[in-house]
C-alpha cells in the first residue's frame, strides 16, 4: 500500500483549511471508493480527535442533484435508426449498432465543440458556428452523415443526455461558494475542463493529477519511464543506466507477469494465486479484468473452490441465463420452431414456471431459480423436452408447431406445445412500433410462465423492470419494426445493460481499469494482459480515426492514453501486483501488452531480473495448490472406464458385439450408457434410409416373385422399379433427394436381377425376410436381431444373406480377418447356417455401367466360427462383470464413423494407441 499520495493530498487541504471542520471544502472523486483512504488520511494527518469531513462526492453524482427532464438514449437510437432506414444509408450495415455508434459521436461532437454553453440561444449559436465550420469542407461519406444528423438532433433536443448534464454543470459552475479540490488520474474531458475552468471563476479550484504526483516520486521512476515510452523502445540502455542509480524504484516482489500456455492455465494460475492470497489475510483484492473469457472461467474455479466474486463491472444481460429463455423463446419464433431452438427453450428453468410451488431460499442470481424448490413443474417440464427430443429423433419432424402438435400422441407433450402455440400468437404479425412489439413479449412471457420465474430471480426482476423501462421510453416512439429488426433490436439492448449482483459480499472483486482511479488494494490481479487486450481494440465497427479527425474529434489515441494513466495509477497506488496473460495461443506465440514488455524490458536491463512470477509457475506446474474437489479427468491419456455391473446390457445386438470388438469404449457409450439413443436429428435422407427402402423393396418384390427363374423376365425389371417406387414414395413427398437414392436403386435393379437368376440357378431359393431371432448367451445375457434374407436349397441347407450398401472391396476387408466381423458369424450361430454372405449392393448413381454385384463369402469354417464366436462374448461378459476396464482403441478403421470421438477424446491422447 502506498499511502503517500494521499497524505500529500490531506496535508495541502489542511494545509489551507484548518481542522477541526472542514465541511467549507468540497471534494471531487473519481470513484466512492476514494473517499474512505482519503478521509483516514485527513484524520491521521490532521491528529485530532474529531474532525468534520468535507463533502466527497463524484461529478456525475453532483450533477444528479438538479433535477431536469431528460430525453432517453433508446428514443433517440430508434429516431437514428429510422432515419438511416428511410434514407437508405448504410443498406448493408447492421443499422441498429451503427445507430448506438453514430449516437455516441454525435454527443462526443456536442461535447467537444459546444460545452457548456449558459443558455439555450448560446448553444443554438455554438451549434450553428460548430457546424458552419464543417459545412464547407469536403467531408467523406461517414464524416458527413454523422454532421448532419448531429446538426438536425442538437437543434431539435433541448433535453438530450448531453445538453441536460451540460446544463446542470453551468448551474453547479454558477452556485459554486467553496473551495473545489479534484482528484484525477488523466486529462479531464472537454465539458469537465470547461466546468473546472467556470469553477475556477468563482471559488479556488486545486487539482491532484495522480501523473504529476507518481512523476515527483523516485520510487516510480521505472513505472513512469516504461509507460511514457509507449512502444518507443530507442535509447533503454540509457535509461536503464539511469535507474541503476536509483535501487528503490526496482519492482521485484511488488510486480510479477506470469505468461500461460493458454486460457485454462491463465485461469488456474489467477485462482491459485487468488486463494494464496486469501490464505495471507487480504482483505481487499482486485482482479482487473481485460479478458472477459478468462474472467468467467476464474470466477468458475473460484466459485468451486468456495471462494464468492463480488463483481463490480457485472455480466451483460446477454450472458446470463435469464435472457437465455428470453432469445431462444425469440430464436423458435423466427425459425419456424425448429427442433434445436425449441429444445433450447424447454430446457430452460425459466419456462413454463408460473405454478411454482412457494420457494423458502432465494436463489442464486442470475442462475435461475432452485429447480428442487418448483419440483412437480421442473419434473413436467423436463419430462416434455424429453418426450420432444424423442418425437423428433423418432419421427423426423423437425420444424413447425402445427407438424409436431400433428405428430405428438403425449397428452403433457401437446398441452406444452399448445401453449406455445397460444404464447406465439399474442405476437403481431407485420411491422410495429418496438413499444408495442414489448407490450406483445411481455404477454407472451406471461403465457410461457416466465415472468413468475424472473419475479423470484434478482436478475430476473432487474430485466423485467428494464423491459417496463424500455417501453415507457419508447411510448411516444413512431418507428415501425419487422420481427427480425425488434429482434435485433432487444439482443443489442441485452448486450449494453449489465447486471450486478449487490447480494455478493467479498474480498475478491472483479473490476475494470478506469474503476481502479485511485484507489489501494492489498493485492491487485491484472487478467488478460496481451497485446489484444491491453490496451483494449476501439469498439467503433463503423467510424475510425479517419471520419473523427474530418470531425474534430479526438482520436483513439486518447483513449489509449487515458488507459496508460489508468495502470500508471494502479501501479504506484498498489504495492503487489500480478500481471497473467496467455504467452501461448492454439500453440502460437500471444504478446504481452507492450506496457508492460517494455516494463520488463526496462527492469531487466536496469536490475536484470525479468520480473517472471517464478514461484507460481512453479506451483501451477507441479499442481501443488490444488482444489481438493477440482481435478479434472486427465484429458491427454485414453480412456479406460470400468462398467459398473448395473449398466451391463442385458440384450445385445450384432451390432452392439461389434462394437465390443472395435473398440469397447465405443461400446461403453453406445450400448451401456446408451449415448447413441440422442443420435442427431437426421434432417436430410442418408444412406441409411436408402438401406431401408432397399431392404423393405426387396422384401416385397420377394414376396411377390419368391422364384425368377419361373416369371418372364422382361417383367421383372419394370416390376421391381415399380415396388421400389411405392416404397420410396412417402420419401419423395418430403424430400426431393430421395429422386437422387430412387434413381441410384434404379440403376442397380438389372444387375440385382441377374445376381438373383445366377443363384436360382445354382440351386439357392428365397425362403424369407427380416427374420427376428433371439438366443441366450448366459443367463442374463440376450443376443438378438433380425437377419435381412434367408434362402434355402433343395436339402434344406441355409443360407444367411446380410444386404449392404457398401462396395465388395469393404466387405471384404471387413472379413478378412475371421472373427473381427461378428455379424454374420452371429447369424451363422443362431440360424446354424451352412453358407453366409453379404451382398453388396454398392455402385456409382452416375455410373452407367452396371456396378459389381457379389456375394462376399466369408471365409473359414462358418459353423465353428459361429461357436467361437457367442464363447467369446461369454468370456468378454464375464470380464467386464469382473472389473475389466473398457479402453478406447483408438482404431482408425473403427474411430472414422465414430459419432463418440469428443467423448474418448480421441486426437488428443499424448501416448497414442495401447
Ligand atoms: S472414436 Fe475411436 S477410440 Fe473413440 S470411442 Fe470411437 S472408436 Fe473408440
Amino acid at each position: 500500500m502506498n499511502p503517500a499520495f494521499y497524505l500529500s493530498v490531506a496535508q495541502e487541504i489542511l494545509a489551507e483549511h484548518a481542522p477541526p471542520n472542514l465541511r467549507g471544502v468540497t471534494i471531487l472523486l473519481p470513484n466512492y471508493h476514494a473517499a474512505q483512504p482519503l478521509a483516514q488520511a485527513l484524520i491521521a494527518q490532521a491528529a485530532r480527535p474529531a474532525l468534520l469531513l468535507p463533502e466527497m462526492l463524484t461529478l456525475s453524482d453532483w450533477a444528479g442533484r438538479i433535477a431536469l427532464p431528460i430525453d432517453s438514449d433508446t428514443q433517440r437510437i430508434a429516431l437514428l435508426y429510422q432515419t438511416l432506414r428511410d434514407n437508405g444509408w448504410f443498406a448493408d450495415a447492421e443499422l441498429w449498432s451503427l445507430s448506438r455508434e453514430l449516437l455516441a459521436l454525435i454527443d462526443e461532437l456536442t461535447e467537444h465543440h459546444v460545452a457548456l454553453p449558459l443558455t439555450h440561444e448560446e448553444f443554438s449559436a455554438r451549434l450553428v458556428e460548430a457546424y458552419a465550420a464543417r459545412s464547407g469542407v469536403s467531408l467523406q461519406f461517414e464524416a458527413r452523415v454523422v454532421h448532419e444528423l448531429w446538426y438536425a438532433m442538437a437543434g431539435d433536443s433541448k433535453t438530450d443526455s448531453v445538453r441536460v448534464r451540460q446544463q446542470r454543470l453551468v448551474q453547479i459552475a454558477e452556485q459554486i461558494s467553496q473551495p473545489l479540490y479534484v482528484l484525477q488520474t488523466s486529462a479531464p474531458s472537454a465539458p469537465e475542463a470547461a466546468f473546472l475552468q467556470r469553477c475556477a471563476e468563482r471559488v479556488v479550484v486545486t487539482v491532484f493529477d495522480l501523473r504529476v504526483m507518481v512523476r515527483e516520486q523516485a520510487d516510480q521512476a521505472l513505472i513512469v519511464s516504461a509507460l511514457q515510452r509507449g512502444s518507443d523502445a530507442t535509447d533503454l540502455r540509457a535509461d536503464a543506466l539511469t535507474l541503476q542509480r536509483q535501487p528503490v524504484a526496482r519492482l521485484s516482489g511488488a510486480l510479477s507477469l506470469y505468461g500461460a500456455h493458454g486460457l485454462e492455465q491463465e485461469a488456474r494460475a489467477a485462482e491459485v494465486q487468488i486463494r494464496r492470497w486469501l490464505l495471507e489475510g487480504k482483505q481487499s483484492i482486485a482482479v482487473v479484468v481485460q479478458d472477459r473469457l478468462a474472467a468467467r472461467r476464474v470466477r468458475a474455479l473460484l466459485e468451486r473452490a468456495q471462494v464468492q466474486v463480488q463483481d463490480e463491472s457485472g455480466w451483460t444481460f446477454a450472458t446470463l441465463s435469464v435472457s437465455t429463455v428470453l432469445m431462444a423463446w425469440l430464436e423458435a419464433l423466427q425459425n419456424d420452431f425448429y427442433y434445436q431452438d425449441v429444445l433450447d427453450l424447454l430446457k430452460s428453468p425459466f419456462l413454463f414456471a408460473d405454478a411454482a410451488s412457494p420457494q423458502p431460499t432465494p436463489p442464486q442470481a442470475g442462475e435461475g431459480a432452485d429447480e428442487s424448490l418448483r419440483e412437480p413443474q421442473i419434473n413436467v417440464r423436463k419430462q416434455v423436452a424429453y418426450l420432444f427430443e424423442q418425437m423428433v429423433r423418432k419421427q423426423g419432424v423437425v420444424s413447425t408447431l402445427d407438424a409436431y402438435l400433428a405428430t405428438s400422441t403425449d397428452a403433457e407433450l401437446s398441452r406444452a406445445l399448445a401453449r406455445l402455440r397460444q404464447a406465439a400468437a399474442v405476437l403481431p404479425k407485420g411491422r410495429v412500433t418496438l413499444s408495442f412489439w414489448l407490450v406483445a413479449l411481455r404477454n407472451s412471457l406471461e403465457i410461457l410462465g416466465v415472468l413468475n420465474a424472473w419475479a423470484d430471480d434478482a436478475a430476473g426482476q432487474q430485466l423485467l423492470q428494464l423491459l417496463g423501462q424500455w417501453r415507457e421510453e419508447l411510448q411516444d416512439d413512431k418507428t415501425r419494426c419487422s420481427f427480425a429488426e425488434w429482434k435485433r433490436w432487444l439482443s443489442q439492448q441485452l448486450d449494453l445493460n449489465t447486471f450486478r449482483d449487490m447480494s455478493v459480499e467479498s474480498p475478491v472483486r472483479f473490476t475494470h481499469l478506469a474503476a481502479t482511479r485511485w484507489r489501494r488494494f492489498d493485492a491487485v490481479l491484472l487478467l488478460g494482459c496481451d497485446a489484444k487486450h491491453l490496451p483494449a481494440p476501439s469498439n467503433s465497427l463503423w467510424f475510425n480515426d479517419a471520419v473523427r479527425a474530418a470531425l474534430g474529434l479526438p482520436l483513439s489515441r486518447v483513449k489509449q492514453d487515458e488507459v496508460r494513466d489508468d495502470l500508471l495509477a494502479l501501479l504506484a497506488l498498489n504495492d503487489e501486483v500480478l500481471v497473467t496473460w496467455q504467452a501461448h495461443q492454439n500453440g502460437e506465440s500471444n504478446m504481452l501488452s507492450s506496457h508492460f514488455e517494455m516494463l520488463r524490458a526496462l527492469h531487466v536491463l536496469a536490475y536484470g531480473d525479468d520480473l517472471a512470477a517464478k514461484e507460481l509457475a512453479e506451483l501451477i506446474a507441479s499442481a501443488v495448490v490444488r482444489n481438493a474437489d477440482f481435478a479434472l479427468p486427465d484429458a491427454t491419456t485414453m480412456p479406460r472406464p470400468v462398467l459398473p455391473c448395473n449398466l451391463l446390457p442385458q440384450r445385445i445386438s450384432p451390432s452392439g458385439y461389434n462394437s465390443l470388438v472395435a473398440c469397447p469404449y465405443q461400446f461403453y457409450a453406445r450400448h451401456a450408457l446408451r449415448l447413441n439413443d440422442l443420435d442427431e436429428v437426421r434432417e436430410d435422407i442418408d444412406k441409411r434410409d436408402y438401406g431401408t427402402w432397399v431392404h423393405a423393396a426387396l422384401q416385397r418384390f420377394h414376396e411377390q416373385y419368391p422364384l425368377l427363374l419361373n416369371e418372364d423376365a422382361a417383367t421383372l425389371a419394370p416390376a421391381l422399379q415399380h415396388i421400389s417406387e411405392q416404397v420410396f414414395a412417402e420419401a419423395l413427398a418430403h424430400d426431393y433427394l430421395a429422386v437422387a437414392w430412387l434413381t441410384r436403386w434404379v440403376q442397380m435393379i438389372p444387375a440385382y436381377l441377374d445376381w438373383q437368376l445366377a443363384r436360382e440357378q445354382h440351386g439357392w431359393r428365397y425362403s424369407a425376410a427380416e427374420v427376428p431371432f433371439e438366443t441366450t448367451v448366459l443367463d442374463d445375457l440376450v443376443l438378438r436381431g433380425r437377419i435381412d434374407r434367408v434362402d434355402s436349397d433343395a436339402d434344406g441347407a441355409e443360407c444367411v444373406l446380410d444386404y449392404k450398401t457398401q462396395s465388395a472391396n469393404v466387405l471384404k476387408a471387413k472379413l478378412r480377418e475371421p472373427g473381427e466381423d461378428v455379424q454374420l458369424a452371429c447369424y451363422a450361430a443362431v440360424r446354424d447356417a451352412a453358407v453366409t454372405a453379404f451382398v453388396s449392393l454398392e455402385g456409382k448413381v452416375t455410373d452407367v455401367a452396371p456396378p459389381s454385384m457379389a456375394g462376399v463369402a466369408e471365409g473359414g469354417e462358418v459353423t465353428t466360427l459361429g461357436r467361437l464366436n457367442l464363447e467369446r462374448l461369454r468370456e468378454v461378459y464375464t470380464q467386464m462383470r469382473a472389473g475389466t476396464a473398457l479402453p478406447a482403441h483408438g482404431a482408425e478403421s473403427a474411430c472414422s464413423y465414430c459419432e463418440m470421438r469428443g467423448l474418448c477424446r480421441q486426437g488428443s491422447w499424448e501416448n497414442g494407441h495401447e
